[in-house]
């Protein structure tokens, strides 16, 4: 799996090609807006506190980095979840790309998992006896052991990633966001 870092800013994890560490504090590729910040130390204009200010990067106005962020992306009361989707890894697809036929059954599954699966409303086992009601009405090579095994893994995976995407968006939800426009100028 990629080695995956957390941006201060959303908070999101992203690969690390895509975060820059900004006097230490790693920030992604889309929550960059500083430019050529550089920090200097005096007090915030809008909580008050001292220390080391950011200057935006389309005006020359400065604040803290909690500011920032609360005005530009938004912070939480609530405690960050544990996981977020990305950091869990999904199985491998159990067929070469070699094959002839890799495309074909690709998108045979895709047909076959949105006809079928529904995340929302199904637990894994009702996803498992559903799976199992219907493996006449689907290619005999969905039904071999070494895919089925796949698929066992892939329903387990795409079950938590749904939950850890819903406690990701509710987490979001209760952020306090500014209007993402500098408090001084409204640029
Ligand atoms: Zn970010
Ligand atoms: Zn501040
Ligand atoms: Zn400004």
């Amino acid at each position: 799996m990629n080695n995956l870092i957390d941006c201060y800013m959303c908070e999101e994890p992203k690969v690390e090609c895509m975060i820059t560490f900004v006097e230490g504090i790693p920030i992604c590729d889309t929550c960059d807006i500083f430019g050529a910040s550089k920090n200097f130390n005096d007090e915030c204009p809008v909580c008050m506190e001292n220390g080391k200010l950011w200057k935006l990067g389309y005006c020359s106005h400065k604040f803290c980095i909690n500011c920032i962020k609360t005005i530009y992306f938004g912070t939480s009361k609530e405690k960050k979840p544990h996981k977020h989707w990305k950091n869990i890894e999904s199985p491998n697809w159990p067929f070469d790309d070699n094959d002839d036929d890799y495309t074909i059954k690709l998108e045979e599954y895709w047909d076959y998992e949105k006809k079928y699966f529904d995340l929302e409303k199904n637990s894994y086992e009702q996803l498992l006896l559903i799976r199992n009601n219907s493996m006449n009405d689907r290619p005999e090579w969905m039904n071999t052991d070494l895919f089925l095994e796949f698929e066992n893994n892939k329903l387990l995976y795409s079950i938590e990633q749904y939950e850890l995407e819903n406690i990701w968006n509710k987490y979001n939800d209760s952020k306090i966001k500014g209007n993402g426009c500098c408090p001084l100028c409204r640029k």
